[in-house]
């Protein structure tokens, strides 16, 4: 248990206009933060106006990517109470993270009081126009002033909040999707399994490939073979392939996504077969070939579920579906998003009030 201090603000900020939230564009009034000390552990919890932080240059984190962060969402439910999804799932994530990053991590049930905590501080940023949330952003930094390469004696863990807005503001579009077959995510032994700023830093240059190209994001492959599917941008992939739905087996090199994992558990109860083994590009292309490719998706936390309506790779282009929205993708968007505004009774005990 966190023990909590408060220091709130008296200039509230002017909220945004609901119907212009966007994503990651606006912040609210405060943050939670609590400190880590080598020999002493974490200590200090408090919420606190939102603010710049003032880091010595020195700190590691400035340095050497030295951070892990995890996204979440808060949901205004229909009888305008508050709740979020799995957000334990986070905060094994970020144990899972942190210590592949000697980073240290909090425990589960003081992640979720953190958040409970800054989300019930912040209850009126959570918007409740259709399609939207607030979005929970909790992140790691390693604070020590020192530029040897080693572990950090100080760390800061801190949680910040921004109301966004519907991800598909003209509805559900396809998205267009660029296989990378140059530059790779993420090898064996490696942080791809992390949620770590390091791993976006180096995935960018296929992002500004990809929009070069046309295409809006980057599906990457396997690091050692470039051959099999892992996973897009900062979603999960499914593939449905004549009637199985594959999607990357999570032994490392691919996120373990909230999403991915929700969407699994529901297709199992829904009785399609699903497949966790790896899956060759190849075979995704000659599936496309022989009317076999039915329907592909991304899962996260920010859009949900994202239909892919058109994937290249090299010469060959493959369009999915005619470029409408697939039954089971569809189906997986109305539950998710059903259960998480309180729209449909949630069976499976994902939610949780603040
Ligand atoms: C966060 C993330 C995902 C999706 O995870 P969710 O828990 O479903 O939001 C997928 N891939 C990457 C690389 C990510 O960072």
């Amino acid at each position: 248990m966190l023990d909590i201090r408060y220091e709130l603000t008296q200039q509230k900020k002017d909220k945004p206009d609901p119907q212009k939230l966007g994503f990651g564009v606006h912040y609210t009034d405060h943050m939670f933060i609590v400190d880590h000390t080598e020999g002493i552990g974490w200590h200090d919890a408090r919420i606190v106006p939102y603010a710049p932080l003032q880091l010595d240059p020195a700190a590691m984190t400035l340095h050497y990517a030295m951070e892990s962060f995890e996204g979440l969402k808060a949901y205004r439910q229909p009888d305008g109470s508050i709740r979020l999804f799995r957000p334990d799932k986070n905060a094994e994530r970020m144990i899972n993270t942190n210590r592949r990053m000697c980073l240290p991590a909090l425990p589960v049930e003081d992640f979720v009081q953190a958040v409970k905590a800054i989300v019930k501080t912040e209850e009126d940023w959570v918007p409740s126009e259709e399609g939207t949330s607030l979005y929970i952003r909790p992140f790691v930094i390693a604070t020590e002033p020192h530029l040897g390469v080693r572990t950090s004696k100080t760390h800061q863990f801190l949680i910040i909040c921004s109301p966004v807005g519907a991800y598909y503001s003209t509805g559900i579009n396809p998205v267009k999707i660029f296989v990378e077959d140059e530059y790779t995510r993420a090898t064996p032994g490696g942080t791809g399994f992390t949620k770590c700023g390091g791993n976006y830093a180096a995935s960018l240059i296929s992002q500004v490939k990809a929009h070069e190209l046309g295409y809006e994001q980057t599906l990457w492959l396997d690091g050692v073979e470039h051959k099999y599917v892992e996973e897009v941008g900062s979603m999960n992939c499914f593939f449905k392939i004549g009637g199985t739905v594959y999607t990357a087996p999570c032994t490392g090199t691919v996120l373990p996504g909230v999403t991915r994992m929700s969407c699994i558990e529901l297709l199992k109860k829904w009785g399609y077969a699903v497949s966790e083994e790896r899956l060759a590009i190849a075979d995704v292309m000659k599936a496309s070939q022989d009317g076999r490719l039915e329907e592909v998706f991304g899962t996260g936390t920010a859009a949900v579920i994202s239909p892919v309506g058109e994937l290249r790779f090299e010469d060959q282009v493959a369009y999915i579906n005619d470029g409408r929205i697939g039954e089971v993708t569809h189906r997986l968007y109305d539950t998710i998003t059903g259960i998480q505004w309180g729209t449909l009774p949630d069976d499976m005990g994902w939610t949780t009030g603040i």
